[in-house]
């Protein structure tokens, strides 16, 4: 059996040399060829959304490129997170490093299928989904700060026995994890995690949540009794040495603030809005933006990271797919790419959604609404 130096994992020796003698030394391994040093990268698939609003049914048309003629838009139906679920579920099988991510105001001013049930049934289909993260934003505090704590913990909401916990019996809560950087209690602590980590191929990413430090200016006070909202970027600055020290140099910021531009879904024409300052005072130690709230969507490049967004309601998401380097630990340069993806309905919807779907909208007639 050959000796690994002390400190290294056997991947991490096989990555540095492919094979190693008895007599070599780490500093002495032959130079990589590229294919060598590409073959250890390790790629990643993110898959992004923004203001889905509880809207389980498609909210209406969208317009896509004509696929006859690229340079002109053809209206379709889309969304509906049955059909997102079906999206999410054909692309993750591309890559067994998948993550799913919401940009905040998943829940709130939702239609009446998922609002008039506290909005338990748009938590029960992420769950159905498999998202794995969600950024607070405004209107996940619409019901104040207890009602959201139970979105993310479960249980029944205190007399409503008519609205809630009619589905499967029950509410056990997102199975994802809600995420709230620069939402700060009065014993100092967040509301929830500041951040995430997750690990590919042993190489850790952090994914920072947050929303806009605005939120107490648009939601009711009684809600948010006892809660400051920090500055966006000072709070990501303010974690970085902390990540640092975890050994994580690869970081993801899933923020509740945006921008707006006057191109298409896949443009960055003229992007202007409070997310550029944002973005431009963020360590560089942010590779990639996820944003929301302005509603818009947009796939830009500010200040030397991919900043994103997919409109609302879920008729888009985000394609995004990167590369993390063995050696630096962090994104291979020039590798995060994305793409604003519609979510058509020309998919076999996920079935336990659509079931689920139906089973709210016959209790909701049921109800007389
Ligand atoms: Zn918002």
């Amino acid at each position: 059996m050959k000796l690994i130096p002390l400190g290294m994992t056997l991947s991490a020796a096989l990555a540095l040399g492919g094979c190693m003698s008895d007599s070599s030394s780490v500093g002495a391994t032959r130079t990589q060829t590229g294919d060598e040093a590409a073959a250890g990268q390790v790629a990643v698939k993110m898959i992004a959304f923004n203001d889905f609003h509880g809207n389980l049914e498609a909210p209406g048309t969208l317009a896509i490129p004509d696929p006859k003629d690229p340079s002109k838009t053809v209206k379709v139906t889309a969304g509906g997170v049955d059909y997102l679920a079906a999206w999410v579920k054909q692309l993750r099988a591309q890559s067994p490093n998948t993550v799913v991510v919401s940009a905040g105001d998943l829940i709130g001013a939702s239609p009446l299928v998922s609002g008039l049930f506290h909005d338990e049934p748009t938590i029960e289909a992420m769950n159905l989904l498999g998202l794995d993260i969600n950024a607070v934003g405004n209107h996940e505090f619409d019901d104040g700060q207890d009602e959201l704590l139970r979105m993310q913990n479960g249980g029944c909401k205190a007399g409503a026995v008519e609205t809630s916990c009619l589905y499967g019996g029950g509410f056990s809560g997102a199975k994802f994890k809600f995420l709230a950087a620069n939402v700060q209690k009065q014993d100092g602590g967040t509301l929830f995690p500041a951040y995430e980590i997750k690990k590919y191929g042993n190489i850790p990413v952090a994914f920072i949540g947050m929303t806009l430090k605005g939120t107490p200016d648009i939601v009711s006070p009684t809600g948010i009794q006892g809660l400051s909202f920090k500055d966006e970027a000072d709070t990501v600055n303010a974690l970085v040495p902390k990540l640092k020290a975890q050994g994580v140099a690869a970081v993801v910021v899933v923020v509740h603030e945006g921008g707006y531009q006057s191109g298409n879904y896949n443009e960055c024409k003229g992007i202007s809005g409070p997310i550029v300052d944002i973005v431009k005072k963020l360590d560089k130690v942010v590779g990639l933006v996820v944003t929301g709230h302005t509603h818009q969507a947009y796939n830009c490049q500010i200040d030397g990271r991919t900043v994103t967004s997919a409109k609302n309601y879920g008729q888009l998401f985000t394609e995004i797919n990167f590369k993390l380097s063995p050696a630096t630990r962090t994104f291979v340069p020039g590798s995060i790419q994305a793409v604003n993806r519609p979510v058509t309905q020309d998919i076999a919807p996920l079935a336990s959604i659509s079931s689920l779907i139906q089973i709210e909208l016959d209790q909701a007639a049921d109800t007389g609404q």
